[in-house]
């Protein structure tokens, strides 16, 4: 699914799927009987919803820091008060869905003597709750048919009942259950590389140059087998990395195959797009083409949720 959307539009997938990851992390970390409520409300198509997780002054690839100290990663606090909990800080402005979404999956600290790893707790905030309000919209390079925007969380005071799974285990829950998010992602830069593909095939079928179609000279027919050959092997990575996933692949496994998958999807998307680019000419750098508009959209693939290159530092660690 994630791959016809993202063959369609990269933003609109990418909203769809963060949506989809929190309530992957509902379904694994909730108790009854917020868990049956807040999953049957998002089937029927109630809920849009939102992870708030980055934090402006803090690097996001902090999150893999093998050496993680109490002072590094989050600052966003959230502290007991009698049956409640109060929300402090703020989140950085890519927050996908922010502005539109009706819930906000929150990570805030719990804690400040140990690592964000064992000390961030996820809170499941509605939008209106007083001292919750979003920023104006982020302008991205693509991906622009999604809304992002930074959250900012000011004295906000959530029931108990809103802690999602454990006191401390919230990015315990995003490593146990975040794995859909990643392959997710990684289907819709797939999508958008086979997009990639077709618009150059179409335009090279039926433009001439020197009385024949553009894709019968050898120069552009090598270009089109690069991009049908890298599309397939992105593809068959993904399949393999969600393939692991529903066999219940022990995390050793999925260390290597879910980052890879994600990074050679994004790579697969990027050079689709500037191959697009190339081959239609004016049209390929003109707005309104197409191409222009998948670049833009593959390169914020190659930031959002963990970059290239933290991605291949995954792939790398666990050899
Ligand atoms: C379209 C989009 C949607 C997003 N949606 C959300 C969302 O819904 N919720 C949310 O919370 N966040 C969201 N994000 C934020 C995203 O997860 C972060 O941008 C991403 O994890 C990178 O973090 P950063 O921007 O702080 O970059 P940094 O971590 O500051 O990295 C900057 C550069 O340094 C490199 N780098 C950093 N550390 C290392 C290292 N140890 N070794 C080598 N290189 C390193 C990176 O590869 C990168 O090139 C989104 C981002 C985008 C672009």
């Amino acid at each position: 699914v994630q791959e016809e959307l993202g063959a369609v539009d990269a933003g609109l997938a990418s909203s769809l799927n963060l949506t989809a990851t929190v309530l992957d992390l509902v379904e694994a970390g909730a108790a009854e009987p917020q868990r049956t409520d807040w999953l049957r409300a998002a089937c029927d198509g109630e809920l849009l919803l939102a992870g708030a997780l980055n934090e402006p002054s803090v690097a996001g690839s902090e999150m893999f820091d093998p050496a993680p100290t109490p002072s590094s990663y989050l600052r966003t606090r959230a502290v007991r008060d009698g049956d409640d909990w109060v929300i402090t800080g703020s989140k950085a402005g890519w927050v996908s869905n922010a502005g539109a979404a009706s819930h906000y999956l929150v990570f805030a600290r719990t804690a400040t003597d140990l690592p964000a790893v064992a000390s961030t707790s996820a809170f499941w905030v509605p939008e209106d709750t007083p001292g919750l309000s979003v920023g104006p919209r982020t302008e991205l390079l693509g991906m622009r048919s999604a809304s992002h925007a930074e959250v900012f969380l000011d004295d906000v005071r959530v029931p108990s009942t809103a802690l999602l799974g454990p006191e401390g285990g919230g990015l315990g829950l995003m490593q146990q259950a975040g794995g859909r998010m990643v392959v997710g992602l990684a289907a819709v830069f797939v999508g958008l590389a086979r997009a990639a593909q077709d618009l150059a095939l179409a335009e090279t079928s039926t433009r001439t140059s020197w009385g024949r179609p553009l894709r019968e000279h050898q120069a552009v027919a090598l270009h089109l087998a690069e991009g049908a050959m890298e599309l397939r092997a992105a593809r068959l990575v993904v399949h393999d990395a969600a393939r692991a996933l529903d066999e219940g692949a022990a995390p050793q496994e999925l260390a290597g195959l879910l980052p890879a998958a994600k990074a050679q999807a994004v790579d697969a998307a990027i050079h689709g797009a500037e191959r697009a680019v190339k081959l239609l000419g004016g049209m390929g750098v003109t707005r309104g083409g197409g191409a222009e508009k998948l670049l833009r959209d593959a390169w914020t693939g190659w930031s959002c949720d963990f970059t290239g290159d933290v991605l291949r530092l995954g792939v790398a660690a666990a050899l």
